[in-house]
Parts: structure tokens; C-alpha cells; sequence
């Protein structure tokens, strides 16, 4: 693999002012694997003015030929598919054929977006004079900073910058530090296709100094973040100082709630997947299980044999694992920290709970996939985000009780619920407080649906047309044609 990667600055690949790098890891063997350039508030500043020179002609191009250029993009992404999925499960972790699913699915979503050229309607509304015309017209808000985090390196970017070049934005990109390397190669596609120049920029380096700049910099008319919720709070206060627009996409709490007549089988292998999928590092990952206690016996001991079966590794030699190691050892150390808070307030450990033992786990970042019973809402894992491979079981007396328990949360991104009884599943879903709610399946972020956070999950919303309108500003045009 080549082991230097570099910033897109004005249409040049360069390296940071400083001359400075950093290292990025690979979680699965704990070896660096590249040097990536440590941008600094000048090379941001750099990127900015490059975005801001070119945005009037960027958005004044029609919007179907900005799209020829994503549909270009897409398809280079396909074409290197591979080569970007092998840099994604080294800085990640997560097994190749999930990495290949997050590019494939990427590239889906700059070709969804290169389709709305189509679609950035305004209005014509009736006025109460034969001599005026009132326009509503949509034009795009500037240069947009993309931030993104490091549990989907590249689809979350995507879902930012994609919209936001359709609707005649430019951007500057900044991804995690721990997982840069899939986003460059990614953003190398888009020149590959031939974008102008300054349209599309990634800086690399710290979020306290790059993020900060990008953040504070007037230049940036609009924030896209995608990360912690502590981080989206500092970013909203900074960002007020120039009303910036912001969308936040941040931290969940995510509860299943299995109803007595809820098909056990399908609620088990759902329940067992969006748990522990990516080692739980998932914003949407379900961080709170209510089963009934008419079921429950029997749901704990499916849903601990379903986890039981799941295989760890390091991805990139076992593509077929279904989990990969975890990010860092810190964030193990933080899911191991609220495992033992459970367990010192009553909770019982059913699987897992520690590293797994044998050499080829020795020197990554490995967790065993763990279920919790016996939890209750003192604890830190039913109010926190974990973060991690954790399923807290809690068994609950009846719906009205298991409602108030899923929305006793700060955070509302996304629910479970599995019931037959669509009168119920309805009646739920209308309860409770959070963006997204999915009745017998747990299906996640997909682009053609409108995917956000209530309370402190987030602000705005990413995907389908809903995430296009957050990067365009409503103009209205009163016309007196004088007759
Ligand atoms: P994070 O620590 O908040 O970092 C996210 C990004 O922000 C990184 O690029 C980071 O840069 C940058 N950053 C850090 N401090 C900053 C600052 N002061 N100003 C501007 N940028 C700054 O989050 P993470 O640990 O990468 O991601 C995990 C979190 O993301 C979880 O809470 C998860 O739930 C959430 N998430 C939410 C969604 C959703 O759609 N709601 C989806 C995925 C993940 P560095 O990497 O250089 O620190």
C-alpha cells in the first residue's frame, strides 16, 4: 500500500504548510499503515479561498451538468471499489465485505443525488394584483464544510458533499483523523472525473484545529457535521457568531422493543445484526433492548445463542468475520468502563464482556460481542452511548412502561419495535420521541429516506430531497410586470 497520502487544496494533491504528519493505525494489528499531511488553519484557509472563488461559476453551471461530473465520480468510485474498500478496512476495522458495501453504497448516493439536478424545484405563487408575479427560487448557500467521522469515513462524507454539489455548493471535506485514507482515495475519483478545480477540497489534520477553523472561518457559510454530540454542541455555539447554517448529525441511545407477539426468530437475528454491526459503532446501533416478559426467557436465550455465532477477525485477511476489531483501545476501555458500572449496579454478563483470547488477537483492538440482563436506567449503558459491542437486556411488564423507558433519553435518533399487531406498531411508533422509527426490521440510514435526530441527536436532516433543501436558501421574487 502506499504509505503517503495528501490534502486536495485548489486542485493539487499537496502536504501541509507545516510539513508536519500524523499516523494512522490499523486497529486490527495496531501497526501505522500511512502518514497523512497535519493541515493547519492556513491550509484550511487555502481550501476556503479556492471554494469561494469558485462558487459562482460552480453554481451557475446548470445543475445536469454538475451532475455529469458526479455521475463520473460514481462510477470511478465503482472502479476502484476495491482499492478503496482494502484502505477502509485498514483504517477502520470493519470486514472487507462491509467496506465494499459502504463504497458500493457511496458511489449509489452521489449517483441519487446527480439525479435531483432534475428536481430543485421553486413556486409561483398567486399574488393579489394581475401585475405581480411572485417567484420562489432556490439557490445554493456557498461553500459548505463537510465534517465527518470515523466510523463510515466515506459514505458519511458522501452524504454531505453530495447534496450539497448538486445544489451548486463547493466544498471543503475534513474526515477523522483515525480514517482518512479511504476518504483521499474517494476524493481522488471526483478528479479523476475531471470536477473543476476548487470545487471539491480535503483537508486533513486535527478537528481542534482543522474542524475549529472550518467552523469559525465566515468563509464556510454552512456547517454539515456528522459525529459526538459534545462536539456538535462546541460547533453550534461557535457557529452562531456568524448564524452559520448547521446540520448536526450526532449521538444515539437507540432502543428495541420486542412485543409478546413480536416473531422472536426475525427480532433475535435484527436485534443481534444492528447491535453489534461494526463493533456497535453505529450511531443507529441499538443500544437498549425491552423485551416483554411474556417472551422474554426465550428471546434472551435465542438472542445469546444468535450472538454467540457471530465471528471475530481481522477483516481484511477473513473477509467473511462479521466483526473486525474496534477503533482504538480507548474506546474499548470506554465500553469496558460502562460494563463494569452495569455490572456494579446488578447487571448480570450472559456472553462476552472481554477480549477475546488467541494470538491473532493479541496486538488489535478486539472486543467480544456482550449481553447484558438484570440492567435498569442508573446505569450508564441505558443512558449513554456506548459505542461499543454491548446488548442490554431489559425485560419490561407492559407498552405503556416500555414507551416512557425508550424515550428516557437525551438523545432520539432511531427505534426498533417488533409486533405483529399493526394497531400497536403504529401506536409506538407515533410515542416515541426520535427521527426514525423501524417496525420489524432494522434497516438504518438509506439514501431515498429522510434520516436525522430529535433532542440531542442532532439538527437537520441527511438524505432523500429532505437532505438536499439544507444546502439551499428560498429566495423570493416579487415581479411587477407593470400592465
Ligand atoms: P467526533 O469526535 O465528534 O469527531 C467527528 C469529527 O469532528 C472528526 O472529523 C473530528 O476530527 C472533528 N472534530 C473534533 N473536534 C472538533 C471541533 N472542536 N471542531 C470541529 N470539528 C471537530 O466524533 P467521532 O468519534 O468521530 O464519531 C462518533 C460519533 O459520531 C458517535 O457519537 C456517533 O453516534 C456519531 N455519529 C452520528 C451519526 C448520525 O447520523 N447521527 C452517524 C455516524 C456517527 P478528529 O478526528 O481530527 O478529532
Amino acid at each position: 500500500m502506499q504509505n503517503k497520502f495528501c490534502m486536495l487544496i485548489d486542485g493539487k494533491w499537496v502536504e501541509a504548510e507545516s510539513e508536519e504528519n500524523f499516523e494512522v493505525i490499523n486497529p486490527a494489528t495496531s501497526k501505522v499503515i500511512a502518514k497523512v499531511p497535519a493541515g493547519g488553519r492556513e491550509d484550511v484557509r487555502k481550501a476556503l479561498k479556492a471554494a469561494e472563488r469558485v462558487f459562482k461559476e460552480w453554481g451557475n453551471l446548470p445543475p445536469v451538468q454538475r451532475a455529469k461530473f458526479m455521475h463520473k465520480a460514481a462510477n470511478s468510485i465503482r472502479k476502484h471499489e476495491e482499492e478503496i474498500s482494502r484502505l477502509l478496512t485498514q483504517e477502520q476495522g470493519k470486514p472487507l465485505l462491509e467496506a465494499r458495501g459502504e463504497i458500493r453504497g457511496a458511489a449509489d448516493a452521489i449517483d441519487y443525488y446527480a439525479e435531483e439536478a432534475h428536481r430543485i424545484l421553486g413556486e409561483v405563487i398567486p399574488t393579489n394584483s394581475a401585475k405581480q408575479h411572485s417567484l420562489v427560487i432556490k439557490q445554493p448557500i456557498g461553500v459548505v464544510a463537510a465534517i465527518g467521522p470515523w466510523n463510515y469515513p466515506v459514505s458519511l462524507l458522501i452524504w454531505k458533499l453530495a447534496p450539497a454539489l448538486i445544489a451548486g455548493c463547493t466544498v471543503v471535506a475534513k474526515p477523522a483523523s483515525y480514517t482518512p485514507l479511504s476518504a483521499i482515495r474517494t476524493f481522488e475519483c471526483f478528479v479523476e472525473a475531471g470536477i473543476p478545480v476548487g470545487v471539491l477540497n480535503l483537508v486533513t489534520g486535527p478537528g481542534s484545529i482543522v474542524g475549529d477553523e472550518l467552523v469559525k472561518n465566515p468563509a464556510a457559510k454552512k456547517i454539515a457535521f456528522t459525529g459526538e454530540t459534545h462536539t456538535g454542541k462546541e460547533i453550534m455555539s461557535k457557529a452562531g457568531t456568524n448564524l452559520k447554517r448547521l446540520s448536526l448529525e450526532l449521538g444515539g441511545s437507540c432502543p428495541l422493543i420486542v412485543c409478546e407477539d413480536a416473531d422472536l426468530e426475525s427480532a433475535v437475528k435484527g436485534g443481534v445484526y444492528r447491535s453489534f454491526r461494526n463493533m456497535g459503532q453505529v450511531c443507529n446501533s441499538i443500544n437498549r433492548i425491552y423485551v416483554d416478559k411474556a417472551v422474554a426467557s426465550r428471546f434472551i436465550e435465542m438472542f445469546v445463542e444468535e450472538t454467540k455465532r457471530l465471528k471475530i477477525g481481522n477483516g481484511l485477511k477473513e473477509p467473511e468475520v462479521d466483526l473486525g476489531p474496534m477503533i482504538t483501545d480507548e474506546q474499548r476501555k470506554h465500553t469496558e468502563e460502562h460494563i463494569k458500572d452495569a455490572i456494579s449496579k446488578g447487571a448480570r454478563v450472559l456472553c462476552g464482556g472481554k477480549e477475546p483470547e488467541g494470538e491473532k488477537f493479541k496486538r488489535g483492538f478486539f472486543f467480544e460481542p456482550t449481553v447484558l440482563t438484570e440492567v435498569n436506567h442508573a446505569m450508564l449503558i441505558m443512558q449513554e452511548e456506548t459505542f461499543g459491542p454491548v446488548a442490554p437486556i431489559m425485560v419490561v411488564n407492559d407498552m405503556e412502561e416500555v414507551v416512557k423507558l425508550a424515550n428516557d433519553t437525551r438523545y432520539g435518533l432511531v427505534s426498533y419495535v417488533y409486533t405483529k399487531d399493526l394497531k400497536r406498531a403504529i401506536s409506538i411508533a407515533e410515542s416515541l420521541e426520535c427521527g426514525t422509527v423501524d417496525i420489524n426490521n432494522v434497516s438504518g440510514g438509506e439514501v431515498p429516506y429522510p434520516y436525522g435526530g430529535w433532542k440531542e441527536s442532532g439538527l437537520g436532516l441527511e438524505l432523500s430531497h429532505y437532505g438536499l433543501e439544507e444546502y439551499l436558501e428560498v429566495k423570493h421574487i416579487r415581479v411587477d410586470i407593470g400592465r
